[in-house]
C-alpha cells in the first residue's frame, strides 16, 4: 500500500486564514520572522481550531480515502508548540479514532521525521513539496486556485483515490 501523508493547515482546515487574520489584527509584520515565530508559539490553538473550518469536505474525503483501502494514511503537520499538538490531536480524534498523526517541529523538515522515498505528500506549502521530492517522495500541491506551481494539484482530497491508481 502507498504511504500517503496529508498536511493539516491549509489542506484539512483553514487555520492559516484564521491565524493570518489574527496577525493582522495584532499588527504583526509578516516579514518579522522573530515576531512571527513568537506569535505562533504562543497561539491559543483551541480558539483557532474552533474558529477554523474544514476545507472542501476534508473530513469526509479522508474517510473515503481510508475506506478505499489503497493507502496507509497519516496526517503530517508542522507544529510550533506542544499545546498545538494537543489541540490538533483533539480535533482530529473527533473525526478519526485511529488515524496516525505525526507532529513535526516547525524548525525541521517533514522529510526528517519519516521516510519520504516512494511516499506521497499532499501539502499547500511549496517549500515542503520541494524538500519531499528531493528526498525521493511524490509531491502533490493542495491549492484552492488549482495553482500547482509545477506540481500536480488538487483542491479536494478525495480525488486522490482515482489520481493515485
Ligand atoms: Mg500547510
Amino acid at each position: 500500500m502507498l504511504n500517503l501523508y496529508i498536511d493539516f493547515d491549509g489542506v484539512i482546515m483553514n487555520t492559516i486564514d484564521v491565524t493570518y487574520k489574527m496577525m493582522e489584527k495584532s499588527n504583526i509584520d509578516f516579514k518579522d520572522s522573530e515576531k512571527c515565530i513568537k506569535f505562533y508559539e504562543t497561539l491559543d490553538w483551541e480558539k483557532i481550531l474552533k474558529e477554523s473550518s474544514a476545507i472542501n469536505d476534508s473530513w469526509d474525503c479522508i474517510g473515503k480515502i481510508i475506506n478505499s483501502k489503497k493507502f496507509n494514511v497519516a496526517i503530517l503537520t508542522h507544529v510550533n508548540s506542544l499545546e498545538e499538538i494537543i489541540q490538533k490531536v483533539k480535533v482530529i480524534r473527533e473525526h478519526f479514532r485511529d488515524i496516525t498523526i505525526i507532529p513535526v517541529p516547525k524548525a525541521i523538515s517533514k522529510t526528517e521525521m519519516l521516510k519520504a522515498e516512494g511516499a506521497v505528500l499532499v501539502d499547500d506549502y511549496v517549500h515542503n513539496l520541494v524538500e519531499w521530492e528531493q528526498a525521493g517522495g511524490y509531491s502533490i500541491r493542495f491549492d484552492l486556485d488549482m495553482d500547482g506551481k509545477g506540481y500536480p494539484v488538487i483542491d479536494r482530497l478525495d480525488v486522490l483515490i482515482d489520481m493515485l491508481d
